[in-house]
This record gives structure tokens, sequence and C-alpha cells, in this order.
């Protein structure tokens, strides 16, 4: 027990003692004893009201004195609001350290609720979107207006980060790295990448300019090879010399012609030419390439399209990626072998699969199939002819149609390489009528 208890209950007992001893010498033992409660009882208000009185205007004033266990309750009071200070001043610190070190970041940091509103931001923030105290509170989309990034926050998804334009200095470029957090919130980072913008720029203007520099030098040599392995009287080793500098600049002039695809495919604008493309014509075009290609390999050709489907896009680059994909599936498939083309629609999208019964792919090489150059025998030499630049080419306009490439293969059973079209880009003769 501790003392201010014990001494407040020595103070009843000694009350109550004087109480009875005066009670039985004025003969009113019970109205003594009744009285002497009462007292005790006000004296306990006047107490509580003290405690009330001074817990309203703590921080100003001094605890009143008290003995007993109302000492023991005030001096309690008074510790456990020292240590609510401290805590309190610790935690002041903690917030303002943390706001000194999202003050000093270069990249920016946003807020925003479950609606999208702007909860609180950084400096840095504040200078790359241009915003005002006054703007917290605020929708995200008042600031950041691109369609795009409304896409990107409606989509909810978002595993990639987003590149656009500042919405303030054109020459600027700003990324948007989105987290997930809490009930709905959002954490969004706001960084700028203008130089590494435009160093990716001059990457692809570097290899657009050198493969198109390239191409006429290329057209000449291969010209006078030709011209020269036509004359009657060569030598036999030059004949095999002549022979391979053909074959080599074949595959420079495919090379040159991958490389200045994907550069196109890169630097053009988005959208900007799509049309409906219709599938089936488009695949049977395909395929009758694809038997020439094929030629004496007698690789057979089925092919299941709808007549109806047309896809929303560019032909060109349609024709391009399924292109590469049927032709893939003749280069890495024994003679005879069948290569099957189905489309195949339903309430995702659409899908283009090309299946092929060849040599497979291991499931290690799956991941980086679409890098450029990237091949499985991993010789630059390919055997096949080819560039390693072809998945690469479907992967961008895949990306350009907002389409995925699926990839199922089985080591020794053969490959199907999957063109995924969400719904949008889908176009039945009911729905372009
Ligand atoms: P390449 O011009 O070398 O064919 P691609 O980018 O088209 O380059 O393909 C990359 C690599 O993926 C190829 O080198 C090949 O190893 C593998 N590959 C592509 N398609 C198939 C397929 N249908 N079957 C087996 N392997 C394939």
């Amino acid at each position: 027990m501790n003392r201010g208890f014990s001494a407040e209950i020595r103070r009843i007992i000694v009350c109550t003692l004087v109480c009875v001893v005066f009670g039985l010498m004025n003969g009113y033992l019970t109205w003594t004893l009744i009285a002497g409660g009462a007292v005790y009882m006000a004296w306990m208000l006047w107490q509580m009201h003290r405690l009330d009185a001074w817990l309203q205007n703590s921080r100003r004033i001094q605890p009143p004195d008290a003995s007993g266990i109302w000492g023991d309750i005030f001096d309690n009071i008074v510790r456990l609001q020292k240590r609510q200070r401290r805590e309190k001043k610790r935690l002041q610190a903690v917030v303002k350290r943390g706001q000194e070190i999202t003050s000093a970041l270069r990249d920016g940091i946003l807020l925003l609720d479950r609606q999208g509103n702007i909860d609180w931001y950084n400096a840095a923030a504040g200078h790359l979107l241009h915003l005002r105290h006054q703007d917290q509170g605020n929708p995200i989309f008042n600031y950041v207006r691109h369609p795009v990034f409304i896409q990107y926050m409606d989509k909810g998804e978002y595993t990639e980060p987003l590149d656009l334009p500042s919405p303030h200095t054109g020459d600027v470029h700003l990324q948007y790295q989105i987290t997930r957090f809490g009930q709905g919130e959002c954490l969004v980072l706001v960084r700028d990448v203008t130089r590494l913008h435009k160093l990716e720029q001059m990457r692809k203007d570097f290899v657009g300019n050198v493969s198109h520099e390239l191409r006429t030098p290329l057209t000449v040599i291969r010209g006078y090879v030709e011209t020269l392995s036509m004359s009657p009287d060569l030598p036999a080793p030059w004949e095999r010399a002549l022979q391979q500098m053909e074959q080599q600049g074949i595959r420079m002039t495919s090379l040159i012609n991958d490389l200045l695809a994907l550069s196109k495919l890169e630097t053009d604008d988005r959208h900007n030419t799509h049309k409906p493309v219709a599938l089936k014509p488009l695949l049977q075009r395909i395929r009758g390439d694809a038997i020439a290609f094929s030629g004496d390999h007698q690789h057979s050709f089925k092919l299941n399209c709808p007549d109806n489907l047309a896809l929303l896009g560019n032909e060109q680059e349609l024709q391009s990626a399924f292109s590469n994909l049927i032709f893939n599936a003749v280069k890495y498939s024994a003679d005879g072998k069948e290569v099957s083309i189905d489309v195949e629609q339903s309430s995702l999208g659409l899908n283009v699969a090309v299946t092929d019964e060849g040599e497979g792919i291991d499931t290690v090489h799956l991941p980086r199939l679409t890098e450029r150059f990237y091949r499985v025998d991993g010789s630059r030499q390919s055997k096949t002819g080819g560039t390693g630049l072809g998945l690469a080419i479907v992967k961008h306009v895949l990306l350009r149609h907002g389409a995925k490439l699926d990839i199922q293969s089985k080591l020794g059973k053969g490959s199907t390489f999957t063109c995924m079209f969400p719904i949008q880009s889908v176009v039945t003769e009911a729905k372009s009528a």
C-alpha cells in the first residue's frame, strides 16, 4: 500500500475515533458520526474541486498542496504530464527532422488521399508541379492534366513508372512512380528525368541515323559483289568468297532494316495512324510469304481466323509483328513441321497465337527473349540468318497497340507466341458498320 493511501486510512480512523469520543461525551453518538462523515465528504468534494480547477489550468499554475491520497494523485498527474510533454517534444523533433529530410530531397513526394486529392507534398514536388500552399486538398488532376496520366491513375496498375513532359515546362520530362499505402491512399514520387530522356533520345537518333547512313554504301557494295559474282571466268577461291560476301551483305541489310524499323517504332508518335485492319486477309498474305520463305523445307500452315474481325492499329506495324512471329516459327522448326496461326476473340480481347512444333525454348531464356540481340544459342552469327531484333520489334509494336506478348514453350515440343490485344482494339463488322 502506498504512503498517501495509508495516511488517508489513518486520518479516517483518527476522525472516526474523535467523533466516537465526542459523541459519547455529548450523548449524540449517531448524529456526531453523521456530522463527521458529512465534514469528510465536504472536504473530499473540496479536494475534487481543486483538482478540477487545476486540471483546467494545469499548464499555468502549480499543483495545489495536498496531503494523503490527494497529495499522491496530484504528484502522479504532474509526473504523467511531464512525461507526456517530453514525449510530445520528441515526436515533434522527429516530425521536424522528417520534414527537413523530405524538403532536402531532390525528388518530389506527394501524398494523395483515396479520392486523389493532395494531402501533403514536399518542396521539390511543389517546385516540379508548381504547387502552392492553397493547392493542398485539391485533386492532382488539376495540376497534371495529361490524358495518359489520368488513364494511368484510373487503371490503378503502378508496376511501371510513367514518363511525361512537365505540365509547365515543355522540355522538362517528369517520371511519376506511384505506390499504394493505407486504405487506398497513394504516395507519388516525381523525378526530373530530363537528362535521361535526352540521352535516350540521342541514342535513338544515333541508331536511326547510323542505320540510315549505312544503307547507301551497303547497297553499292552489294551491287558490285553481285556483278562480280556473275562474271563467267571467276577463279574458284573467289567464287566462294563472293558468295559469303553476298550472304553477309544480305544479313547486314536485314539488320539495318530491323534497326530502322525499331528506331521508327520508338520515335513515331503513338496511335496517330490507327485504323481498322482486317485480320484474315492480312494473315493470309503473311501465310503466303511464309510458304515462300519455307520453300523446300515444306512446312505446313494452318490458319484459323474468323472472317469479320479487324484490329484497330497500324497495318504495317501489325504485319511486321505477325510476320516476325510466323517466320520465326518456320526458322526454328524442322522441315515438314506444322505452323498454326489461331485468332480467338474473348470477353477480354483478341488473341493472335502462332504455334510451332519446333525446337522450343528453355524457360530460363523466356524473360529475356524480347531484348535486342538476345539469342538462345548466344552466338552473334546466327545460323538461321536472324538479326536478334525480331522479337524486340514485336514487343514494341504490341506496346504501341496496348497489347502484350505471352510466350509458352517446351524444349523439344514447340512454342506458342500469343499477341494479346485489349477489347478496345477489336473491331467486328457489326461494330464498324
Ligand atoms: P532472331 O532474328 O535471331 O530470330 P528474334 O528476336 O526473332 O531474333 O528471336 C530471338 C531468339 O528467340 C532467337 O534467336 C531464338 O533463339 C528464339 N526464338 C524466337 N522464336 C522462336 C521459336 N518460334 N522457337 C524457338 N526459338 C525461338
